[in-house]
């Protein structure tokens, strides 16, 4: 267990730059955009291979090289994740393909962010995020069961001005680059793309319900190429249409049908209860998924926030066993990302909450630690983003991971280990951002029951965690093969045989 974790750092972290790493690094992007542009339409696995020993090159952290190496290996083995490739480098439209290929890794990880990172460390004492999740407004067309956007006054969002000011601050200050984007639905609000056009080396992932996307609006996605929407989903029509409204999948079928057309880079956003748990984390819902063209689909369990939060909701610990294995499964068959918000703990070290390796900012201005989280204790209106992540609630919350046993199956301080985040509200008396936000904290009766979902949860993810039942996101030589039968069920992809699998692989799909 203990050599696993220190065998996949994901601790994207640099030492200082010189003027010769400085020129190096301008090189770098040169040739990176040659190699984005060499690549081209033409699929060809040794191209591939050339593209991650660059990154390998030009990583200046030690999770930086992992990740090339891996990829690397990926590609030579022939891992389904080369056919993601693949799909990107020949379904998307170029300019999508260069800036999803420029913005998010490049940018993301590899490029000048690492010197600001690491500058930003020599002056605060802390390295900042990776990721800035921006709720960019409160309004929205649609009122969903559970979502937590309507706890705040569409009045308070903040201005396209402010929006511009974080931004960039999280860019040149900190070097994010990579904006998942939030609400409320990103879409109602116009100045939205307007952003996106100015950042133009950035990346927005955007989460939507998808109603708003016109043909108009594929047009301008087109254009900008650095938006990625991220379709919410419940489950297939019945179970969606329950929770999201009547013919809202109907709706969400189409809208990806003309994104794939446009090629532009998408994906899905499936919130997992209790109940829709053995749809969505079926083989079908995700070839489903697949074929539609989703080249990315997260897998966030239910949290109890928002309207009426209902602790029986939340997928219980069989469940999130069912949830990994699915995701494990669909990561290492099907060309298309999944990610399991709780589940791939490991990969992240465990919880990534109050900027260490993301942070939130709300409609409104606040600055959270979490999405899920609503206590504040500083407000952009009236600080910068760097200060609201040197207060002391934010330090605590990312000097307390990994917590105490360690299990990052268990990562998440409002669920596993509620007495945690009950302690940090009590010692830094942060405000709710809105009505009712601490009730998880301080009412009794939701207290009770997220006391007793996280006992029985440890008692099932503590013995996985000891028999280490867990796999990397993209899995390490060695690793691979071992853990392949463990979690999925295709053949293992060796040479030619990459494409054997039970039908869920889009290449023998078809
Ligand atoms: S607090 Fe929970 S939901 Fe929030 S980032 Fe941490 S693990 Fe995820």
């Amino acid at each position: 267990m203990k050599t696993r974790v220190e065998k996949q750092s994901t601790v994207w972290q640099s030492n200082s730059m010189g003027c010769f790493d400085k020129l190096k690094l301008k090189l770098n992007n040169f040739v990176i955009d040659q190699t984005i542009n060499y690549l081209g339409h033409n699929f060809n696995k040794q191209k591939l291979i050339n593209l991650a020993k660059i990154f390998e090159k030009i990583a200046g952290s030690k999770g930086g090289i992992n990740h090339a190496r891996r990829m690397q290996w990926l590609f030579e083995s022939e891992h389904p994740h080369l056919y993601w490739w693949k799909k990107i480098l020949t379904e998307l439209h170029p300019n999508c393909r260069n800036k999803w290929i420029k913005n998010f890794f490049v940018n993301g990880y590899y490029g000048d962010n690492l010197r600001k990172r690491s500058e930003f460390n020599e002056k605060n004492g802390f390295f900042p995020p990776t990721v800035l999740l921006a709720s960019i407004t409160k309004n929205c067309n649609f009122h969903c069961k559970g979502c937590w956007a309507h706890e705040y006054d569409v009045r308070e969002d903040l201005t396209k001005e402010k929006w511009r000011e974080i931004f960039t601050e999280a860019r040149d200050v900190m070097g994010i680059h990579i904006f998942p984007i939030v609400g409320g639905e990103p879409f109602c609000r116009k100045e939205f793309l307007e952003l996106c056009e100015e950042f133009n080396d950035c990346t927005f992932i955007t989460f939507t319900n998808g109603s708003l996307i016109t043909e108009k609006t594929v047009e301008k996605l087109k254009k900008l190429g650095n938006v990625q929407p991220m379709f919410s989903l419940g489950g297939m029509r019945e179970n969606n249409d329950k929770i999201r409204g009547e013919g809202c999948f109907d709706m969400v079928m189409k809208k990806m049908d003309m994104l794939k057309k446009a090629g532009i880079f998408f994906g899905s956003s499936i919130t997992v209860t209790r109940e829709n748990c053995d749809e969505v984390t079926s083989d079908e819902f995700m070839k489903m998924l697949s074929d539609k063209g989703c080249l990315w689909s997260w897998f966030f369990h239910y949290v109890p926030i928002g309207e009426n939060p209902d602790v029986d909701l939340v997928p219980d610990a069989k469940q999130r066993q069912q949830i990994l294995k699915a995701v494990y499964n669909a990561r290492n068959t099907l060309p298309m990302m999944t990610v399991d918000f709780w589940g791939d703990g490991p990969e992240m070290m465990g919880c990534i909450a109050g900027g260490r390796q993301y942070i939130h900012v709300n409609p409104k201005g606040d600055v959270e630690p979490c999405t899920f989280v609503h206590l504040a204790t500083h407000n952009v209106n009236n600080c910068t983003l760097t200060e609201a992540l040197a207060a002391p609630f934010m330090r605590a919350i990312r000097d307390g991971i990994p917590y105490d046993d360690g299990n990052m199956l268990r990562p998440c301080m409002i669920v596993d280990r509620p007495d945690i985040l009950r302690k940090y509200y009590e010692e830094f008396k942060p405000y709710e951002t809105h009505e009712k936000a601490a009730d998880y904290l301080t009412n009794p009766e939701i207290t009770a029951k997220i006391d007793k979902y996280s006992s029985d949860v440890k008692e099932i993810l503590d013995v996985d965690w000891r028999n280490n039942l867990w796999m990397t996101i993209f899995p390490l030589e060695g690793e691979y093969y071992v853990d392949r039968d463990t979690f999925c069920s295709t053949e293992k992809p060796n040479g030619e045989n990459a494409h054997k699998c039970t039908g869920l692989c889009a290449e023998c799909g078809k």
